[in-house]
């Protein structure tokens, strides 16, 4: 059997069904942002590893070596911060293809640094075929401020931090080879090589009794969401017209006659945080969150009892002909 018969989803399930006689009490393993490692005094280590491959994810004659190390760290700390957690430390495994250049490393090393991060380990190695980038990222956190995908409850509402869809669109605007030279693309452009971190929200979020299950978007929030309702053993109703989209996003979209809710909703790589919040409570969250970050939390959707996701579009229920992203 290949293993795009069982997808990247059904291989990770496989492999996590035959470790579970391993893992020990109070550990979570395999299905969420962060493996989870209690440490004492209330408090857990959670770790997150994510790889970019030449070709994959990067191409190597568009993105700089600061964007792809800034790009390759962003991965990973957003695992962090979806979990509620502070990044504490860094390894980093590369395999450089022949003629790499010192220069780049050393701008590559740049991008990883500005993370704050300490890097305290790794590996170098050789490859013939592509530059492979593997990061894992250690963190800490109070076990009562870790988010699980696991903690959704029915009726609470489902909330995103940020517009989705600019990165995907860098991405399209990158690999249709568009006219750069307006600030819109050039922006949605920077959104997909160099995703901003919500570390200090999800820190924040974390600490807040309110919010209930959590993840980040990376493969967009028609597949993310799937994996709260799965392992919350709930349903969801998302409406369309509450999807946040950037100004940005609706600009190119209409020039180029794209899709804006395709890409914002099976794009992926926005890295922004998904999460669900108890209904009592969810407009002082709102409020309080935007005194701290003088942004908005975007309420696009409730979970719901019965199974499966449902798309609405002003109320009415409506089919989507487009699905999230998966690397098999
Ligand atoms: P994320 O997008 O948040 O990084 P993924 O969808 O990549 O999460 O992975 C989902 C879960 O599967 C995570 O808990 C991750 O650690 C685990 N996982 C993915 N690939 C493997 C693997 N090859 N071996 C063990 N665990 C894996
Ligand atoms: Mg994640």
């Amino acid at each position: 059997m290949k293993v795009d018969q069982i997808g990247e989803f059904g291989l990770i399930a496989r492999v996590a069904e035959s470790f579970r006689d391993l893992i020990p009490s109070g550990y979570r393993g395999i299905g969420d942002d962060c493996a989870v490692i209690p440490i004492g005094g209330g408090r857990s280590m959670v770790v997150t590893a994510d790889m970019l491959v030449e070709g994959s994810h990067f191409l190597m004659d568009d993105i700089t070596a600061w964007d792809l190390g800034y790009k390759s760290m962003a991965v990973n700390t957003s695992d962090i911060a979806a979990m509620g957690a502070k990044p504490t430390a860094a390894f980093l495994s590369i395999a450089l293809t022949e003629g790499c250049s010192v220069e780049w490393c050393e701008q590559f090393f740049e991008g990883i640094h500005a993370h704050g991060v300490p890097l305290l380990g790794g590996d170098t190695t050789k490859s013939k075929h592509g530059i492979v980038i593997n990061i894992t990222v250690l963190g800490e956190a109070s076990d009562d401020h870790l988010k699980y995908r696991s903690s959704a409850s029915v009726s609470d509402c489902i909330l995103v931090t940020a517009p989705l869809g600019d990165s995907a669109a860098g991405l399209r605007a990158i690999l249709s080879k568009i006219d750069r030279k307006s600030d819109t693309v050039e922006r949605l452009i920077s959104a997909h090589y160099h995703p901003r971190s919500y570390l200090s929200e999800g820190l924040w979020l974390g600490t807040r009794g309110e919010v209930h299950a959590m993840m980040d978007i990376s493969d967009g929030v028609a597949s993310d969401l799937r994996h709260i309702l799965r392992l919350s053993q709930v349903g969801a109703k998302v409406e369309l017209s509450s999807i946040p989209l950037s100004d940005d996003l609706h600009r190119v979209c209409s020039a180029h006659e794209w899709n804006p809710l395709e890409l914002a909703l099976c794009g992926g790589e926005d890295y922004a945080l998904l999460l669900t919040a108890d209904p009592i409570g969810v407009e002082q969250l709102k409020a309080d969150y935007r005194a701290q970050f003088g942004a908005d939390l975007y309420q696009i959707g409730v979970i719901t009892k019965e199974d499966g996701l449902v798309w609405t579009n002003h109320g009415q229920e409506q089919g989507l002909s487009f699905a999230g992203f998966s690397h098999f």
